[in-house]
Order: structure tokens, then C-alpha cells, then sequence
């Protein structure tokens, strides 16, 4: 399934194995009514230095599944509700998506990582 344009240019140079799952991701999140957006997908080491600078939580170049072109960063709207970075994980539970991350072999930012909620984040690790 595809996205709006600049989503698809955003999934560009993702590991192929990493896109077909993002892309049933995508088809079951619009089944059960979700817009998905895709923020961030594959990184520069210079743009992940970027990132580092701006917040220590992300990691410097080298430590990204960003740059190995297998996470995405996603944002998701429903009927006016909109799930973000800042969104608590229950409303972030209680859509869904975090689920059907799960049955499609991803693993989600909100729950990866022990000291950093990053609920917009998706890869294959
Ligand atoms: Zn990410």
C-alpha cells in the first residue's frame, strides 16, 4: 500500500525486507482506519549526528537503525486524533498500531528501548 507523496519519498533506500513489512503495517493500519505519515526513514550519518546534537537520546552516527535503512519515525491520524511523539503510551496502546507493528515482525519505539520513549519510531531489529 502506498502513502501521500512525500511519505514515499521519505521510505526511499529502506532494506527491502524492512519496506514489505512496513507496507502490510500500512494496510492493516488504514483497515482499521488510520492515516499513516512517515516522518524519518533512512539517515546520513551526518543527519544522525544532527539528531544527537538536538537530543542525546537518539544515537550519534553508527548507532542507528536509521542509517541501515531498517526504522522508520510515523506519525498516525483518525478521526481527529493524532499520535505523535509526545502521545502517551495508552493512547498510543489502545490504537492498535503498536499491535499490528508486532504481527508484521516490527518492533515499536515505544516499548524498544529501556530509558527513551520514542513511540514514533519503527524498525526490524
Ligand atoms: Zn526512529
Amino acid at each position: 500500500m502506498k502513502l501521500d507523496v512525500t511519505s514515499e519519498a521519505r521510505l526511499v533506500g529502506l532494506k527491502a525486507s524492512f519496506l514489505w513489512r512496513l507496507r502490510v503495517f500500512f494496510a492493516l493500519a488504514a483497515a482499521i482506519g488510520w492515516k499513516v505519515t512517515i516522518t524519518s526513514g533512512r539517515r546520513s550519518a551526518a543527519q544522525q549526528n544532527r539528531l544527537h546534537a538536538l537530543d542525546k537520546r537518539n544515537p550519534p552516527a553508527g548507532g542507528s537503525s536509521h542509517e541501515q535503512g531498517r526504522a522508520a519515525d510515523l506519525n498516525a491520524t483518525k478521526a481527529g486524533v493524532m499520535l505523535l511523539k509526545a502521545t502517551p503510551k495508552p493512547v498510543w496502546e489502545a490504537s492498535g498500531l503498536p499491535f499490528l507493528m508486532k504481527l508484521c515482525g516490527l518492533r515499536w519505539g515505544g516499548s524498544a528501548f529501556s530509558t527513551y520513549y520514542d513511540p514514533v519510531h519503527v524498525d526490524d531489529l
